[in-house]
């Protein structure tokens, strides 16, 4: 029996990408048996993380790298490591910020929302976020008039829900801030590019371990040893509440290994035949149209784009997404664009044959749909249900 209907927990189909609340993404086969097989061993930690530093060196190109709890725990311990340097008393002290270095300099476009706000991430060291431009647009002179004598670090987001048209470029900002010693920190949480970001300059890159590299849950800092140094240190300050277990330093080493391994291009043509299957099993429907898109941040991933015209479809695009949702198994789309009248298909958490019960589970619906069109939710009154529920946990 799986273990789900042994808990009363409805199946997932994950077509949305890799997103915490549905557990990220699947593990790669050697993950679980490595991770098995430390728990139950002692090791010293620091050791432990040593051999880490090692894989992760080797894998992004760099100096040293050490294994945190998630991305969001990796900017935080970056950006604490940037104040306090290796000073122990400054590094017990935080989040007093007062007497160091305490302002962290980011473009207001980077200050995302990835399931809490990336601001939050930085200010939890006591620092204050300086942010440059609006959300669509900064300039360099804006950007370097942020920087004063109590500059910490720079924060560099790589995100696809970062307008990237009229920002300032990752090589602009690493030029601006290294003429005045600022340090880069760049959150490249879900991308697949583990060596360009430190190679144009970064002196951290932090990814996730577990989004496309398939590891565990765990942060990955990466880049220059005096700053990744300083970083690790927080681990004895509020580096604790970010403690990651052996299991996951030891589980991120081997996926991040398998990973300079994989064969890409194997993956890529499988989801590549996932995206061609929907595509053509949804092209004739009224009112459905659909197309192919490249993945906005650049990497190596195409997406299905399905725009919904509830007038001929006769259900809206976030009912329809709402109806996937809750069906058994439950098939999750990446809606972040439901109002627009859209949703994309991600082809990069699938199990062999799951393909099939997503494209069966929306040809069903639509069928439905057309025979008995379904009156729209308000948008507002989707949005207050959905934070009602969240509200309401654990009833
Ligand atoms: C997912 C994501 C994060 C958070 O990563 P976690 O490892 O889940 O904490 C941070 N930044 C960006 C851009 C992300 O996509």
């Amino acid at each position: 029996m799986d273990f789900r209907r042994r808990a009363g927990l409805r199946p997932v189909i994950n077509v949305s990408g890799t997103m915490t609340w549905l557990g990220a993404s699947i593990a790669i086969e050697p993950v679980a048996p490595a991770m098995a097989e430390i728990l139950p061993q002692f090791v010293e930690v620091a050791d432990l993380q040593r051999y880490a530093s090692t894989v992760i060196s080797r894998v992004c190109a760099t100096q040293a790298g050490f294994i945190t709890a998630s991305c969001s725990a990796g900017i935080t311990l970056a950006v604490a490591g940037a104040m306090t340097g290796n000073d122990i008393t400054a590094i017990e002290r935080l989040p007093d910020a007062a007497r160091m270095k305490n302002e962290v300099v980011i473009q207001a476009g980077h200050l995302v929302n990835y399931g809490a706000p990336l601001d939050q991430s930085i200010r939890l060291t006591g620092a204050r976020v300086v942010s440059v431009g609006t959300t669509k647009e900064a300039s360099a002179s804006q950007l370097s008039d942020a920087f004063t004598s109590q500059t910490a670090a720079a924060v560099y987001v790589i995100s696809h829900y970062v307008p990237v048209e009229r920002l300032v470029s990752l090589e602009e900002f690493v030029k601006i801030a290294h003429s005045r010693n600022v340090p880069v920190i760049v959150d490249a949480a879900s991308e697949y590019d583990l060596t360009g970001f430190l190679q144009r300059g970064a002196d951290i890159a932090l990814y996730s371990a577990h989004k496309f590299i398939g590891g565990p849950t765990a942060g990955i800092v990466a880049g220059n040893k005096k700053l990744v140094r300083a970083a690790y240190q927080q681990n004895y300050g509020i580096g604790r509440g970010f403690k990651v277990g052996k299991e996951s330093i030891y589980g991120a080493t081997v996926a991040l290994d398998a990973w300079s391994r994989r064969d890409h291009e194997g993956v890529r043509k499988r989801e590549r035949a996932y995206l061609a299957l929907w595509r053509d099993g949804l092209v004739d429907f009224p009112g459905v149209r659909v197309s192919i898109e490249p993945d906005p941040t650049g990497n190596p991933l195409e997406r299905l784009r399905v725009n919904v015209d509830p007038a001929v479809a006769g259900i809206t695009a976030w009912d329809l997404a709402d109806a996937l949702a809750a069906g058994d198994p439950a098939v999750i789309v990446r809606d972040f664009a439901v109002a627009s009248g859209y949703f994309y298909l991600d082809p990069c958490n699938l199990h062999p044959g799951q393909e099939h019960e997503v494209l069966r589970a929306l040809t069903g619906t639509l069928q439905r749909a057309r025979a008995h069109p379904v009156k729209p939710t308000p948008l507002a009154e989707r949005d207050a249900r959905r934070m009602a529920d969240r509200l309401r946990w654990p009833d």
